[in-house]
């Protein structure tokens, strides 16, 4: 399992340092999710591998009725690793990016002085309580967006730890609907991957990887083919942006057999910032959350 969970992290970084190449306009990020991907590797080590209470039987019907295996509510996050992950990251924050600096610097007192609790700041990423994440980065001056990323990354290794057992029962290719068979999250971003170019996506909230049913729009199921369109970006065969003319939602999909790494498509999903700027100014609205709103 963690052998599995090592090669997740190594191809993640490969795919990152080929994208810093090719893409000095995004240095600043970049840099900071290299850090970012070290610190959560350190922790994976230190993340015990939670139990889980499944049985075979039960994914079995719950696979077949369409109900996610689990409510993201009720994921477990180790809070020691995750509590040091999450300063960890503000001090990565302080001291290696300059706009997150004074955010990183208020976070850091804030942990010291107790007033942000990480079990709590956890808990609310987890049942999607933005009010408490708002709450917290009013009375922090922090920015939201900011704060909900740092939470979100410092949970990460809890959630892929849960992925990796879950992740394992076959039932799950016999999924078909366009939101995670685990949690029950939106499509971030998909690949198109072997020769057939079927669609796997990557979940938005615990980067589980699914099959898309084919010719359907995965947020509202339409099969209206003259409704579902796609659109390259400027001189780029790498990634095309599938649109559906009845939801108005749009997904980045990374064609793997241009490029790209379908177990690193978290990194495509932020060097393609671009494509969701330009999705937006079409019209289009991006259904999953965006994990690097900042
Ligand atoms: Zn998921
Ligand atoms: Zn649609």
């Amino acid at each position: 399992m963690y052998a599995e969970m090592d090669d997740f992290y190594q191809r993640m970084k490969n795919r990152l340092k080929q994208c810093r190449k090719e893409r000095n306009d995004l240095e600043e990020i970049l840099a900071f999710y290299d850090k970012v991907l070290s610190a959560q590797h350190e922790t994976q080590e230190e993340t015990p591998l939670p139990e889980i209470d499944l049985a075979e039987e039960q994914i079995e019907v719950r696979i077949a009725e369409g109900f996610p295996l689990i409510e993201s509510g009720n994921f477990s996050v180790d809070s020691n690793s995750s509590d040091r992950l999450f300063r960890r990251l503000c001090q990565i924050s302080e001291t290696e990016n300059p706009v997150l600096a004074s955010a990183g610097k208020a976070l850091l007192a804030a942990l010291d002085s107790g007033t942000l609790e990480t079990a709590e700041l956890s808990k609310a990423v987890l049942q999607n309580r933005v009010e408490t994440i708002e709450g917290y980065a009013k009375d922090l001056e922090v920015p939201l967006p900011v704060l909900q990323a740092l939470a979100k990354l410092s949970i990460q290794p809890s959630l892929l730890a849960t992925v990796a057992i879950v992740g394992k029962s076959s039932e799950l290719n016999k999924w078909r609907y366009g939101y995670c068979p685990i949690c029950g999250g939106l499509p971030a971003i998909a690949a198109l991957v072997g020769e057939e170019g079927k669609r796997k996506a990557l979940c938005s909230f615990c980067g589980h990887l699914w099959w898309l049913p084919r010719l359907v729009c995965p947020f509202c199921d339409t099969e209206s083919q003259e409704d579902l369109r796609y659109f390259f970006g400027e001189g780029d065969d790498l990634y095309r942006v599938q649109v559906c003319l009845q939801c108005k939602g749009y997904l980045k999909v990374v064609d793997t057999r241009e490029g790209g790494d379908l177990m690193a498509l978290a990194v495509d999903d932020v060097v393609t910032a671009h494509l969701d700027l330009l999705a937006e100014e079409e019209g289009y609205q991006r259904k999953a959350p965006r994990l690097w709103g900042i």
